[in-house]
């Protein structure tokens, strides 16, 4: 067993956002197909999604805990959390909102922003989550890049930065653009799941419109971010690097939202999703804590940690998911709920793969894990050190919360 202490700066904590049908649970799905941790991809309504916990453990008797799961891509740790996505769960949204860092917002490329996006939408807003847009069903008839940002831009009062250009249409839709290294990413026809893209040449025909909207692309980070500009006006190419460490800068200071598109049914775009979300969405490094607790997570300092969702698992029984702030959250201890006023002791402590349970002995700031032997901790109650009591900024919880004395 292990006492793994995650390099901070290259964990990333986000959920999935869409509206109902857009394509959250494929999207989901991919991705832990492409971070290496399901090697089996089921059609969503058979009951073989990894992530549907509810699903899995009626259909198929396998325990996979799914409000959090920890895949890795490109060096990266990215905890994947569950975020519900229906109106009816709205409080249950806010809950997972406060524990993200970043999310990833799916729109159907047809219907584009959908009033339950823009539920979802504004709640993020509450919580500066910083986003990145994934256009989903480019494969479908009517599908539209542009249409869908500008629904971003009026709709969510969102400052869409387009990265991508999309490559035919239909069934023709073979891949994408990148507006940013000037290249195109092209999928085979019938991608396999896990299927690599292609790095060729931007089509000769589409190179005049893709210099154009790079153009925009750059200017838009221009007005959204100060040290890009200086850069910008000096007239020079600005190094890949550069554009890169100005989208991430932009969107964590949620001045622009980077817009990719793909067709996750269609296992084109996924990747580049990836990517984008190492590249652009904060680590716990760069996220304050709720109620703006300064100075981003510490591992020297007491114990802070947040129960976000509770689930009942068909082995393990009753589990605590929770998000550590500062300190170490040591199986074993004593720590105290502090919204209670009572001591807990922790029992076995859990990463949460797909397909797997690892135990760890101990578990860090920023870090995000489940916790066995917790008897009284319900969602939304802070856990810490017993000699250093605080409590996370409670939230309007439609239940009465208690506040400590
Ligand atoms: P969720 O409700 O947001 O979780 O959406 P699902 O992932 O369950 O997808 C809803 C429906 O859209 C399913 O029938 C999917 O097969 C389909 N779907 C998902 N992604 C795509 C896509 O890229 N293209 C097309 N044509 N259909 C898709």
């Amino acid at each position: 067993m292990t006492a793994t202490f995650l390099d901070l700066a290259k964990v990333r904590n986000i959920g999935i956002m869409a509206h109902i049908d857009a394509g959250k649970t494929t999207t989901a799905e991919r991705i832990l197909y492409y971070t290496g941790v399901s090697h089996r991809i089921g059609e969503v309504h058979d009951g073989d999604t990894a992530l549907d916990y509810t699903k899995q453990e009626r259909e198929r008797g396998i325990t996979i805990t799914s409000a959090a799961t920890t895949c890795h891509w490109d060096g990266h740790t990215v905890n994947l959390i569950d975020t519900p996505g229906h109106v009816d769960f709205t409080v249950e949204v806010e809950r997972c909102l406060r524990v993200l860092d970043g999310a990833v917002a799916v729109f159907d490329g047809v219907a584009g922003v959908e009033p339950q996006s823009e539920t979802v939408w504004r709640q993020a807003d509450r919580y500066g989550v910083p986003r990145v847009c994934f256009v989903n069903k480019m494969d479908r008839a009517g599908a539209g890049l542009d249409r869908c940002a500008g629904m971003i831009a009026e709709r969510l009062g969102a400052v869409p930065l387009v990265l991508q250009l999309p490559i035919g249409a239909e069934a023709g839709f073979t891949g994408v653009v990148d507006l940013v290294a000037m290249r195109a990413l092209v999928w085979p026809a019938d991608a396999p799941p896990g299927a690599d893209y292609d790095v060729v040449d931007v089509p000769s025909g589409r190179a005049e419109e893709a210099r154009r909207r790079r153009g925009r692309l750059l200017d838009t980070l221009a007005d959204a971010d100060d040290r890009f500009m200086r850069l910008y006006l000096d007239g020079a190419e600005p190094a890949e690097e550069e554009v890169h460490a100005a989208i991430r800068r932009a969107t964590i200071a949620s001045a622009v939202t980077p817009v990719l598109c793909g067709s996750a049914f269609r296992n084109k775009g996924v990747q580049p999703l990836l990517d984008a979300v190492v590249r652009y969405l904060p680590s716990p490094l760069d996220a304050a804590a709720p109620g703006g607790a300064p100075g981003g997570p510490v591992d020297g300092a007491p114990l802070a940690a947040l129960a976000f969702k509770i689930v009942t698992d068909r082995h393990l029984g009753r589990l605590t998911f929770v998000r550590i702030y500062s300190g170490r959250l040591e199986s074993g201890a004593s720590v105290l709920n502090s919204v209670k006023g009572r001591r807990e002791r922790v029992g076995k402590v859990y990463r949460m793969h797909a397909d797997a349970r690892e135990e760890i002995a101990a578990a860090g700031a920023g870090d995000i894990v489940a916790v066995m032997g917790l008897k009284q901790t319900t969602t939304g109650e802070t856990l810490c050190a017993p000699d250093a009591p605080l409590v996370l900024e409670s939230m309007d919880f439609p239940a009465p919360v208690l506040e400590v004395a």
